[in-house]
């Protein structure tokens, strides 16, 4: 049977994706999940302390609004909580089936339709492709030396081991960055010695935490219209900050004035000051947001190593000033193998062209969304879709309803496909990268935005505003509309 759509994963936009087609009226759609439960980055990392660093009211969806988040910024508990209340809510259980990894996509121009290929040997066929496989889904361990001649416990951020209890042990953390700064606090009250080792110190800002007040819920569950007004507050407040976090300006330095005064008053240590401040416009890298990371530092049981790493050895971890730190766990906050160049698995376009070859030296798109010669397959949080002030739901809800535009687009006209076209994509990338080249995010330094030669494939230019419109209207004169054959 060939389905309308095919989903790639049940995380935030592949669930978001199923929901705004049901709303449309479309229902034989599958969603496809490798996994044996909903969730996604959410369901993967459970980690001490792991939490959201953008206020709930916006990191959720619009169309599904919740008066209950306990507070302000919530955990991965919560946020779990909340995408599993969507799954029964809008009736998407049924739609998913679990434990099946697509590893492959292809199509076929003669019938206008896909055909994905799992691993476990079924293959589904669909009008429509929804790729929603997660840009931080594949967790990843650095290339250091010796890594596997350490004999102790090993620990990734992303597969965090509940059954480990750290108390009393000696505890290395390498990495410094969104997961590192909220692990660090929760190991150091238990653990008998946190070692960090820090590469490269990130920018810090306070996070506005609070807790929310029973009367607040009950306001927003008898009046859901108080939530979206709050809602958009805090989505304008987001972009505001884009004033110093997309472009360096004069607000870039007084948000380095209020990390560097954060640092001040909660770092006594004038030398670990020195080691914490951050080499790079602020912007460049992901921002960090916690009250508790620099505390955790300055506690007696904390140890900020910057020295680099030079291997693993057994007991634990030499850096390159010959001291062997013995320690009975590694944790790594490493981060993801992140897709700038390439796919995760092989797409097969038009003529036979392959999307992994088009993008060995990184990844491009029209509005982040469709890629020429790859008719009818929608890309959520693809090429320079990236936020880097704002709550990535927000641009996932646009790109789930442009993809949703297109495929009711070709419903209602009896399409056998649309293509977007090649010169429109040109056009449009040109327009981003000369946009790019004036943002903090290609401002000189290293970041996981980048490919290794420097090509940014990942970040939107912009305000979150600027983004809405963009993908606001499905522009027909730049996509190849293919008729059906009629008989
Ligand atoms: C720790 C962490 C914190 C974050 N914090 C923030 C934040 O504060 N603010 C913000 O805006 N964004 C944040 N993000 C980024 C983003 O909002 C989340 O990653 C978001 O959950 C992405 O949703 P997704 O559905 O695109 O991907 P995911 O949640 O990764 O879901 C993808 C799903 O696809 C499945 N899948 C992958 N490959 C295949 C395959 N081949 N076949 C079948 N299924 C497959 C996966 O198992 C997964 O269930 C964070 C990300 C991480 C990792």
């Amino acid at each position: 049977m060939t389905n309308s759509v095919v989903i790639i994963g049940a995380g935030f936009a592949g669930l978001g994706a199923a929901i705004r087609l049901r709303q449309n009226g479309i229902e034989d759609f599958v969603i496809v999940e490798r996994d044996s439960a909903v969730g996604g980055t959410w369901r993967d990392n459970t980690y001490p302390g792991a939490a959201c660093d953008i206020p709930s009211l916006l990191y959720s969806f619009s169309f599904a609004q919740n008066p209950d988040w306990p507070q302000g910024y919530s955990g991965s508990h919560d946020i779990l909580g909340y995408i599993e209340w969507m799954v029964e809510k809008f009736d998407l259980r049924r739609f998913i089936q679990f434990n099946t990894e697509v590893t492959a996509l292809s199509f076929d121009e003669a019938a206008g339709v896909w055909s994905i290929a799992t691993a476990e040997g079924k293959t589904f066929t669909s009008v429509s492709v929804i790729m929603a496989q997660g840009p931080l889904s594949n967790a990843s361990l650095p290339p250091i030396r010796g890594l596997d001649t350490y004999t102790g416990k090993t620990i990734h951020s992303a597969r965090w081991d509940h059954d480990y209890d750290p108390t009393g042990k000696r505890v290395a953390v390498i990495g410094t960055g969104a997961s590192a700064v909220q692990i660090i606090p929760e190991l150091v009250k238990t653990a008998a010695q946190v070692k960090v080792f820090q590469r490269t110190p990130g920018w810090v800002l306070p996070r506005l935490q609070y807790h929310t007040p029973e009367w607040n819920k009950r306001l927003y569950r008898q009046f859901p219209f108080t939530q979206s007004v709050a809602r958009k507050g805090v989505f304008w407040a987001h972009e505001f900050m884009a004033l110093g976090l997309v472009w360096p300006t004069a607000m870039t330095t007084a948000l380095q004035g209020l990390s560097r005064l954060q640092l001040r008053r909660q770092v006594k240590d004038q030398w670990m000051r020195r080691q914490l401040t951050p080499r790079f416009t602020a912007g460049c890298k992901r921002l960090l947001v916690t009250n508790d990371y620099y505390p955790a530092l300055a506690k007696e049981n904390c140890k900020l190593i910057t020295w680099p790493i030079a291997t693993l050895c057994p007991n634990g971890i030499r850096t390159a000033d010959g001291i062997e730190h013995h320690v009975d766990a590694i944790v790594f906050a490493t981060g993801f193998d992140v897709c700038k160049t390439g796919t995760p698995f092989p797409v097969t376009g038009l003529n036979g062209r392959s999307l992994g070859e088009e993008w060995s030296t990184g990844a491009y798109a029209y509005k982040s969304t469709s890629v020429a010669g790859y008719p009818n397959l929608y890309l959520t949080f693809g090429p320079n879709s990236g936020p880097g002030h704002n709550s990535a739901l927000v641009y996932m809800e646009a790109q789930i309803d442009y993809a949703v535009r297109a495929i009711r687009t070709l419903n209602r006209w009896n399409l056998k496909y649309l293509d977007v076209r090649d010169d429109a994509q040109r056009r449009f990338n040109e327009g981003i990268q000369q946009r790019l080249a004036k943002t903090t995010c290609n401002s000189g330094c290293r970041s996981w935005y980048l490919t290794d030669d420097g090509f940014n494939a990942t970040m939107y230019p912009g305000f979150a505003t600027q983004y809405l419109k963009q993908m606001a209207e499905l522009h027909h004169p730049d996509y190849h509309a293919v008729q059906k054959a009629t008989q």
